[in-house]
């Protein structure tokens, strides 16, 4: 998506440890128009599946799974991160390693809110090492659900979270994807429409 890659270019910050910060539209601040145009190109590339629910994990991924989730007509439902898991059979629970944070969370779900007639389709706003996309797999697995795909607004592709997706045969389709990026540059893999 070409404009996401010349809004990341504008407004993003690389910082020391491989990390981008776009808090100006979509971490901190969010750009409501312009994720509602991500909205419509998720829409765009997976449209076409019978996906009956959106996940994603907090805090960052719920605006983009809502303002997607207007083009699908469905509900969007998060993991949450916990303190303090209580493992009362209500729940499906899995650890995920924080990039950002440097620790793991235990994550919980509600099995309310997720069953064996779900047709996933999860939404993130980064993927570096894969960790919160794979914590999201487990929970769909444990609900024996169906995953339809993985939609990503910023894939870092010099780190091996979509490598190690694709090999095992998930859609994971990344609106920008970084090559490299520097103090000074930021470098995409080139992408077809
Ligand atoms: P992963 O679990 O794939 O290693 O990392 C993805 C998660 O970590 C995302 O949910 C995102 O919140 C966070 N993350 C990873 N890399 C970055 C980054 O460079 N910038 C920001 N802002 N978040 C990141």
């Amino acid at each position: 998506m070409k404009a996401l890659e010349e809004k990341i270019r504008r407004d993003g910050q690389v910082r020391p440890g491989n990390i981008l910060k776009v808090d100006s539209f979509l971490n901190h601040q969010m750009d409501i128009e312009f994720i509602n145009e991500i909205g419509k190109e998720f829409h765009r590339l997976f449209g076409d599946r019978p996906i009956n629910k959106i996940l994603t994990i907090e805090a960052s991924g719920i605006g983009i799974a809502c303002l997607t989730a207007q083009y699908f007509n469905v509900p969007v439902v998060f993991a949450k991160k916990s303190q303090s898991v209580n493992l009362d059979g209500d729940l499906y629970c899995t650890k995920i390693a924080s990039f950002t944070h440097k620790r793991t969370y235990d994550v919980i779900l509600s099995k309310k809110f997720l069953s064996a007639e779900d047709h996933v389709l999860v939404i993130d706003d980064f993927l570096a090492n894969g960790c919160a996309v794979e914590g999201l797999l487990d929970i769909i697995n444990k609900a024996g659900a169906t995953l339809e795909g993985v939609g990503i607004v910023i894939e870092k592709g010099f780190q091996e979270g979509g490598k190690s997706l694709r090999a095992k045969g998930i859609d994971v389709k990344s609106l920008a994807i970084i090559k490299g990026m520097t103090d000074t540059d930021i470098e995409f893999e080139e992408q077809d429409d």
